[in-house]
């Protein structure tokens, strides 16, 4: 991420001059409200490193009335003005980028590089849409039958939901919300209550760049905040990425709730699986296999759970991924050369270790990052872990860490890995390693998932470039960062006009 030391030194010295400390709180109208507070602890060493106000169902109430008053006034903003001040948000996000990932580090847990490249993106977000809204919400002219013009027009839905994870904290926060308000919405932000930091000093920032308060509401809080949100009549439409089953919960909740028929764009997990075939080269593939399942401490929805490999090369796939795996660096992600920081919280943390040890207690930890290497104590660390399955059926959910599930196959079964692997009901990413083309091809033919990386990593999702997004348990698409992201947020109208009776 670095050009050279000199840029570093000068991140570093500003992320060393960011506070240490951050008090959050529900932002109506611009006005911080006063309500439950609890502390924000730190992932690294536990240490507290803010304090919250958390909603309720009075704040939610206040929130979405201040947002049905601020969306006349923002809707009817011209597209033009809008966008401008989304770019100057992307401006100011990368003037204040050591403010931001001092508390991407110490909130999130998340080392350097994924800070710098979170920033990155957050920023590209805004100008991306911005673009996007000024060159396809703009009104038009239809081809129609003579004696009459039709004009097509685009405007806000009313009041939108965004509920956004903890993995980005910041550019899946952002993201959501600079669509929403692209599009001419009146917005209700909720973060994760684990990042609840990231998303205030966001907030503050778009409102300083222009967005009226009265357009932009903050409400941090748990689950139960998210479900007064989303039973709320008066909500529009939701913009969702997180966990499958929570976005179950949210479809019901608009199922049942008076009011306007929601939108949903939901943006969901993954049981993303590599399939390696025996023409890959072991020393690429064992490098991309490294970087997809532990960058992040494999706490990317993208991230890389099932390693599928031909038997005529696993054996030296396998001994090269624990091989480079062993010589990961664990610990403080503030020091520029770690690789692999701390999971979200102690409840991850816990999760996390019942799945290994019942694992390890079936035979099947095949490799586990050796624990007598100085960890450090306070903090929520998970060392990576290899585990060897049998099918790749047998995976049935979502491991969010730094754990790689790896099974064989031969020749003869590819068919049957391909229905194992779509069986699961998921399509997020996919990888492929291949030097065949026709089996690249078949492959990525044969299941849908929506992002497939061939012969390469499984980090991707470059805004504008590798619009990000899946199907099925995946999501609902369109997806983020893409063409067709902006429309669902978006009415359109058609304006009919008889241009004989006026005269024309
Ligand atoms: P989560 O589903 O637990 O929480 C996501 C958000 O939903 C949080 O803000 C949470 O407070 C809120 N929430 C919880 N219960 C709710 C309810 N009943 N009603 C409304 N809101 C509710 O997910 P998480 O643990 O924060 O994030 C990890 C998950 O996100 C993983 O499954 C990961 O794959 C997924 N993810 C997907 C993408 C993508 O683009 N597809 C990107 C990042 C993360």
């Amino acid at each position: 991420e670095f050009g050279d030391s000199a840029a570093l030194a000068d991140l570093l010295a500003e992320i060393a001059a960011a506070p240490t400390h951050v008090d959050a709180a529900p932002l109506i109208d611009g006005v911080a409200v006063p309500d439950r507070q609890r502390d924000v602890i730190s992932p690294i060493d536990g240490a507290v490193i803010g304090t919250v106000q958390e909603g309720d169902e009075a704040i939610v109430t206040s929130a979405m009335a201040a947002a049905r008053a601020g969306y006349p006034a923002w809707s009817a903003t011209p597209v033009e003005t809008r966008a401008a001040a989304l770019e100057r948000v992307g401006d100011l996000i990368e003037e204040n980028r050591g403010r931001l990932i001092a508390l991407l580090q110490s909130e999130g847990g998340k080392t350097l590089d994924d800070c710098v490249s979170e920033v990155r993106e957050a920023a590209d977000f805004c100008r991306y849409y911005a673009a996007e809204a000024r060159r396809t919400l703009k009104p038009c002219m239809l081809q129609g039958p003579t004696g009459e013009s039709n004009e097509l027009r685009y405007r806000g839905r009313g009041v939108f939901v965004c509920i956004s994870p903890w993995n980005f904290p910041l550019a899946i926060f952002t993201g959501q919300v600079a669509a929403a308000l692209a599009a001419g919405n009146a917005v209700v932000a909720k973060p994760a209550e684990q990042t609840p930091l990231v998303a205030f000093e966001a907030v503050k920032l778009i409102h300083a760049a222009g967005v009226p308060a009265s357009a932009l509401h903050l409400v941090p809080g748990d689950g139960k905040v998210g479900g007064l949100l989303t039973a709320d009549p008066h909500v529009a439409g939701v913009a969702f990425t997180g966990s499958t089953e929570v976005a179950r919960l949210i479809n019901r909740a608009l199922a049942a709730k008076d009011g306007p028929i929601a939108a949903l764009i939901a943006e969901t997990g993954g049981i993303n699986a590599m399939i390696v075939d025996a023409t890959a080269l072991p020393e690429q593939v064992a490098d991309d296999v490294i970087t997809s399942a532990f960058r992040s401490a494999g706490q990317r929805c993208s991230a890389l759970r099932l390693l599928c490999v031909q038997e005529e090369i696993a054996d030296k796939v396998i001994e090269m991924v624990t091989g480079a795996a062993r010589e990961l660096t664990l610990g403080d992600p503030r020091d520029p050369a770690t690789h692999v920081g701390p999971v979200i919280d102690a409840e991850a943390k816990a999760k996390l270790g019942d799945w290994i040890a019942a694992m390890d207690s079936h035979g099947a930890l095949r490799f586990r990052w050796d624990e007598d290497r100085a960890l450090p104590q306070a903090g929520t660390y998970v060392p990576p872990a290899v585990i060897a399955l049998d099918r790749a059926r047998d995976l049935k959910h979502e491991v969010f860490g730094p754990v790689l599930h790896v099974v064989r196959w031969h020749a003869d079964e590819l068919e049957q890995l391909l229905d194992d692997v779509a069986g699961s009901g998921y399509a997020l990413t996919l990888g492929i390693h291949s030097r065949i083309d026709a089996t690249v091809a078949h492959i990525a033919t044969r299941l849908p998932n929506g992002n497939v990386y061939v012969n390469r990593n499984m980090i991707g999702a470059v805004v504008a470039a590798q619009p990000f997004g899946g199907s099925g348990l995946s999501g609902t698409g369109p997806k983020a960062g893409g063409p067709n992201y902006l429309h669902r947020f978006a009415l359109e109208q058609v304006v009919t006009v008889n241009t004989a009776a006026a005269g024309g």
